[in-house]
């Protein structure tokens, strides 16, 4: 194993270095995000670098082989809504199906660096399910917490590799803040996916793959915006973001705090009226990232806009129908996105397109 630096995280704003267990809580003065110096590997063509070996994770990563995820042609769907060009990155065909696996590799690696005893969550979905798998990979016990009423495919997932399932009733906030309690009163160490650095960090290994042949427009789900950031920062550190890849964020339109603060022109995400989604995993009322998200927005000339649950199963259906690929209705934002995209003349049909599929299909329940 070779030993590395830990490097401090700051937070964004007043530059305050955070408690390493804690980074995912933000800053106690300005309530800002935590941010990691950090700098990019040299790609030489199509050699891409080991997963996370650019970065400055203090130890070698623990890894479950996420990463290096298929690119493939999606022509016999997009035929059918002017994209025969667009190609799908397969995220789905992660180690837990999803593409949270990433940036969980990024955390727990972290955590380990640091001698964490424990790692504590609050998720029911995607996120809770990965952090369970590499915590046992790594040998660190797993605590999840998940709302009273979670339940299916995704807890079963969590359960199976030896985390601890904790229900909570109560708000989405109480789940969170039993998470948090948990690490602090036991030295434990807090993932908290949406706004911990080293997460982001691992998402932007995604950007490297896609960085030897970039496309024109990059279509990808936003929830907690974690993944269109960390793929923002990567193409921001290798060139610019204006220059080459436009990145376009879809919400579903029962909880889309992106898309009304982008049509409305305002830099910061304000509270929205909520309805019910089949896109659970986009579900984030108020985004930590938001204002970050809006930023990259607005510098790679990316659109935002939000899609209905009905255009979801559509596109599901149509994509598993005409190639095979069955996703998660959250994965299928990016799909219903991209068709309306192309709907509007944002996207055309010579231009080069990437669609992220995000989760598996065997994520839900049928
Ligand atoms: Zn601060």
């Amino acid at each position: 194993m070779v030993a590395l630096a830990v490097p401090h995280v700051r937070c964004a704003t007043c530059r305050r270095p955070l408690v390493p267990r804690l980074v995912a809580t933000g800053c106690p003065s300005c309530g800002d995000i935590g941010e990691i110096d950090w700098s990019p590997p040299t790609i030489d063509g199509d050699d891409l670098p080991p997963f996370l070996a650019w970065a400055p994770l203090g130890t070698d990563p623990v890894t479950l082989g996420e990463g290096r995820t298929p690119l493939v042609p999606v022509a016999r769907w997009g035929d059918r809504f002017g994209l025969s060009h667009a190609r799908a990155k397969l995220e789905y065909i992660s180690p837990t199906g999803s593409f949270k696996d990433r940036g969980t590799a990024a955390v727990v690696t972290h955590a380990r660096a640091i001698g964490a005893g424990s790692l504590s969550e609050d998720s029911s979905g995607n996120a809770g399910a990965s952090l369970a798998a590499y915590g046992a990979r790594a040998g660190i016990p797993v605590r999840v917490y998940v709302p009273e009423s979670a339940s299916g495919v995704k807890v079963a997932q969590i359960s199976a590799v030896g985390a601890e399932v904790i229900r909570v009733p109560g708000s989405r906030r109480g789940v969170t803040e039993a998470a948090i309690a948990h690490a602090r009163d036991t030295g434990g160490y807090y993932a908290g996916h949406n706004a911990n650095p080293y997460f982001t960090l691992g998402m932007a290994s995604l950007a490297f793959e896609l960085a030897p042949d970039p496309p024109d427009h990059l279509v990808m789900p936003v929830g907690g915006g974690s993944l269109f950031v960390g793929v923002a920062l990567a193409f921001a550190a290798m060139g610019g973001l204006r220059r080459v890849t436009r990145l376009h964020a879809v919400q579903p339109a029962g909880c889309a705090p992106i898309v009304a603060a982008y049509e409305r022109g305002e830099p910061v995400v304000a509270p929205i009226d909520r309805h019910a989604t089949i896109a659970s995993g986009a579900e984030i009322e108020t985004p930590p990232r938001g204002r970050q998200i809006l930023d990259v927005l607005a510098l790679s000339g990316g659109r935002a806009i939000a899609v209905t649950d009905a255009e979801l199963l559509a596109h599901r259906e149509a994509l598993a129908h005409a190639e095979g690929i069955d996703v998660e209705p959250t994965a299928a934002l990016a799909l219903a996105g991209a068709a309306r995209l192309r709907a509007r003349g944002v996207l055309v049909d010579d231009e080069s397109v990437v669609i992220v599929l995000t989760g598996a299909g065997y994520k839900v329940a049928s």
